[in-house]
C-alpha cells in the first residue's frame, strides 16, 4: 500500500498552508487506495488532532515534547525521523516555509533522499507509481516535473495552491503517540525571546491598494516614482523579491512564493515582469494592473488592465493625473 505524509506546522492554531497541504494530501493518499497520516510535532500539540481527522487524516502521529516548544533543526530532524518510520510513507508533503524547508532539506541529507522545493503542483503519473512535483524554474518562467528516484519521496508545497477541503467533524482516524526521548546533546540551541516584526510592514496584508515595482525601475535612485504613486493613491508600496534582496525595501516586505501574499483591491505592478513566483503572492488581488514596455511579460497574462509603455514616462504622467482628480 502506498501511503502519504502530511506534514502539519502549528502556531496557536494548525496554518492554513498545513490544511491545503493535508486536503490535497487526501486526494492523493485516495488516487493510491492508501493511507493519509499526518504528523503533528511540537508542545501540547494533540489537540489539534481531531481537526486534522476532520480534514482527511486516517492517522495523527503526534510527537509531544516539551523540548520542542520551539522549531530547532536538530531535536526536530531527529523527531521526524521517527515519525516517518512511524509511517512508512510513499510519499512526503510538507509545507515550504522557514522551518520545514530546513527540516525537510536536513532530513533529506541525513537519509540521502531527494526533496523537491517550492512545489505549485503535485500530481501522480499515469501509472501512479511516481509523484510529479510541479515547480517553477528559469526565474518562474517554466514549470518543471521533478521526479524523485528515493523513496519517501518529498517535496515542500507552496501557500495558496490548493483550498483547504471541508471539514466533516463525524469522520473517524486514529491518533498514534510517537516516543520522543531528546539529550541535551540534541537540544544544543535554545531559542531565549523572538523579537516582533517591524510592524509598519503588517499594513502590507490589508491594503486595500498597492503599487509594487520591479527591476524594470533600474536603480534604487528611481524608486521614488513608486513611493510618489503609492502616496497619491495612499497606498503601500511592495516589490520584488530582487528589490528586496538589493536592500530598495526591507528583505521581508516583498510579495511573492517565498514572501508576503496580499490581495488587495488594487496591485499595481511596475516594471514587474510576472514570475510564477511573484504571481503566486499577488494572484489574489481584486484588480491587477500592469505597466511594462515589454508586450509579451508574463504580467500581462494576468493583469486585468495593461499599460505597454516605458515606466519612466507612464507612471510620472499617471502619479500627476491622480493627483490633479
Ligand atoms: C526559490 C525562488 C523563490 C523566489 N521567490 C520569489 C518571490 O517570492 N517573489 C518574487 O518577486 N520573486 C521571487 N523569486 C525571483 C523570481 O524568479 C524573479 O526573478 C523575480 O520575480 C523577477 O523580478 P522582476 O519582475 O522585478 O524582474 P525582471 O524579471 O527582470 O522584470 C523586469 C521587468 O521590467 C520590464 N521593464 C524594463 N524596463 C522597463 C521600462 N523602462 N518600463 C517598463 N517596464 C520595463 C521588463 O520588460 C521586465 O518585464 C524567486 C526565485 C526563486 C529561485
Amino acid at each position: 500500500m502506498k501511503n502519504i505524509l502530511a506534514v502539519m506546522e502549528v502556531t496557536d492554531k494548525v496554518t492554513p498552508l498545513s490544511l491545503q497541504i493535508l486536503s490535497r494530501a487526501r486526494e492523493i493518499a485516495d488516487e493510491l487506495d492508501g493511507r493519509l497520516d499526518a504528523c503533528l510535532i511540537g508542545s501540547d500539540v494533540a489537540k489539534f488532532a481531531d481537526e486534522l481527522i476532520a480534514h482527511g487524516a486516517d492517522r495523527v502521529l503526534v510527537a509531544e515534547n516539551p523540548r520542542l516548544k520551539d522549531y530547532l533543526t536538530l531535536s526536530y530532524t531527529k523527531v521526524f525521523e521517527a515519525v516517518v518510520e512511524a509511517s512508512d510513507p510513499f510519499g512526503i508533503m510538507m509545507p515550504a516555509t522557514h522551518n520545514l524547508r530546513d527540516m525537510g532539506g536536513r532530513y533529506a541529507a541525513r537519509k540521502k533522499i531527494g526533496l523537491v522545493a517550492e512545489c505549485v503542483a503535485v500530481e501522480l503519473n499515469d501509472t501512479k507509481d511516481d509523484i510529479k512535483w510541479i515547480r517553477p524554474t528559469f526565474d518562474g518562467q517554466l514549470f518543471s516535473d521533478v521526479r524523485s528516484q528515493s523513496i519517501p519521496k518529498m517535496g515542500t508545497v507552496a501557500e495558496d495552491v490548493y483550498e483547504i477541503n471541508e471539514a466533516d467533524a463525524n469522520r473517524k482516524g486514529e491518533v498514534v503517540k510517537v516516543d520522543v526521548t531528546l539529550t541535551d546533546a540534541e537540544c544544543l540551541t535554545e531559542i531565549l525571546g523572538s523579537v516582533k516584526a517591524n510592524t509598519a510592514n503588517s499594513t502590507l496584508e490589508d491594503a486595500r491598494v498597492i503599487v509594487a515595482g520591479g527591476l524594470g525601475l533600474k536603480e534604487p535612485k528611481h524608486w521614488h516614482l513608486i513611493t510618489e504613486l503609492a502616496d497619491a493613491l495612499g497606498a503601500q508600496t511592495t516589490g520584488t523579491k530582487p528589490i528586496s534582496d538589493q536592500l530598495w525595501i526591507p528583505q521581508d516586505r516583498y510579495v511573492g512564493m517565498s514572501g508576503r501574499k496580499v490581495h488587495p483591491k488594487v496591485y499595481i505592478a511596475i516594471g514587474i515582469s510576472g514570475s510564477a513566483q511573484h504571481i503566486q503572492g499577488m494572484k489574489n488581488s481584486d484588480i491587477i494592473i500592469a505597466i511594462n514596455n515589454d508586450p509579451t511579460a508574463n504580467i500581462f497574462d494576468i493583469a486585468h488592465y495593461g499599460i505597454v509603455g516605458d515606466l519612466f514616462e507612464v507612471v510620472p504622467k499617471l502619479t500627476e493625473a491622480i493627483k490633479n482628480l
